[in-house]
């Protein structure tokens, strides 16, 4: 028997999630965000699926939007970052790749560069997030300075990123917003700022291009908290192993690595061959929940390189063979993320390639 782990894809719970953002926000155009390889679901399969669905994908930097057009994706793609250095923006205009604007030595660039066409660019404004984007005194001048630079083409998007937009009792959003209206209002020009929680449950955020990314894998980025518009998304990703041992331990004794679970009652145990170098995350604590046989089950030790152990105590008859689901269909991966210490973005994303995609 090989190894039975798997990311099984649904591409019909992608459509889904798409047709979600245009039904959320009807007047925007819609750039799907496919960067990190669709935060692990396998760009190329997820672009595809998206084209049509779409307006535009964007990725974090050149590579990822090569990679895209060398399958053959046609739609625009913006480079959130912008390039990384001169040359690249040769390669943008050849490609027809819209690029970000971050700060005055990228535009320098822009300026000084001699390219085969006129570049889409997007200027980014910091309202509070305070890693990327002009300071509200350049602004203008950076605006204007795109307007008249002859490799920029049309009117440059304004666009902006929220720092706790999955957090809605605060009220940073709010405020980001407000600074928002306050740098880019008197401008002629199409605005962005909406990520999966501003499409979720920012609509005063959507203006005329939202930018999701977390939602369109059907995962709510609020975690766990209850949400409205997010339980209606669907997962695309279903992490999925099978039970390839069982046994009863007695009162008393340990399971796993360290001790760290000790039986309070007779138990049954099932071994699950799939650990941290599959990219299930080690620092899943005992009590995380898993599917065995579609029946919630507990963790219990710690998670080994190729292997989880489960309580399986109180659940019908558990066989070698049995499938398991880590995440995805009937487990919300925030449910694993969150007693492991990190979000369900993390999780996605680094899901190594030992473990096999498999679209369904
Ligand atoms: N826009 C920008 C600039 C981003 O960096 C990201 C992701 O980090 C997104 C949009 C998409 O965010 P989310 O995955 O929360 O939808």
């Amino acid at each position: 028997m090989s190894r039975p782990n798997q990311a099984r894809l649904d591409l019909a719970a992608l459509r889904h999630n798409a047709d979600l953002v245009r039904e959320l926000a009807p007047n925007a155009n819609r750039m799907a965000v496919v960067k990190a390889n669709a935060y692990g679901h396998g760009a190329v399969t997820m672009a595809r699926e998206l084209e049509g669905r779409t307006d535009a994908m964007a990725v974090a930097c050149l590579e990822e939007a090569l990679e895209l057009r060398e399958s053959g994706i046609a739609s625009p793609i913006l480079l959130l970052e912008g390039v990384f250095e001169p040359d690249e923006l040769k390669i943008a205009a050849e490609q027809q790749i819209w690029v970000t604007v971050d700060n005055a030595v990228q535009l320098e660039w822009l300026e000084n560069a001699r390219l085969s066409a006129p570049l889409q660019c997007w200027l980014k404004v910091d309202t509070g997030m305070h890693r990327l984007g002009a300071e509200a005194g350049q602004v203008a001048a950076f605006f204007q300075r795109l307007v008249d630079c002859p490799n920029s083409v049309g009117t440059p998007v304004l666009s902006t990123h929220f720092a706790s937009a999955d957090e809605i009792e605060r009220d940073t959003t709010t405020r980001q917003l407000a600074l928002f209206e306050q740098l880019t209002g008197d401008f002629r020009a199409l605005r962005s700022a909406a990520n999966s929680p501003g499409v979720l449950a920012w609509p005063a955020s959507h203006y005329d291009w939202v930018r999701p990314g977390y939602m369109l894998w059907g995962n709510s980025p609020f975690g766990t908290a209850e949400q409205a518009n997010a339980a209606r998304l669907r997962p695309v990703m279903t992490l999925c192993s099978a039970v390839i041992s069982v046994r009863d331990v007695a009162a008393g004794e340990c399971v796993g690595y360290g001790g760290s679970w000790r039986a309070e009652r007779p138990s049954r145990i099932a071994t699950v061959t799939i650990g941290y170098g599959d990219g299930y995350p080690r620092t899943a604590s005992n009590g995380t929940p898993v599917l065995v046989n579609g029946q919630r089950a507990p963790l219990a030790g710690r998670v080994s390189m190729d292997m989880i152990t489960v309580d399986v105590t109180d659940l019908d008859p558990v066989q070698i063979g049995d499938p398991v689901i880590l995440w995805g269909d009937g487990l919300p991966v925030a449910e694993v993320a969150e007693p492991a210490g990190t979000i369900g973005y993390e999780l996605l994303t680094r899901m190594p390639p030992r473990t096999p995609r498999v679209v369904v």
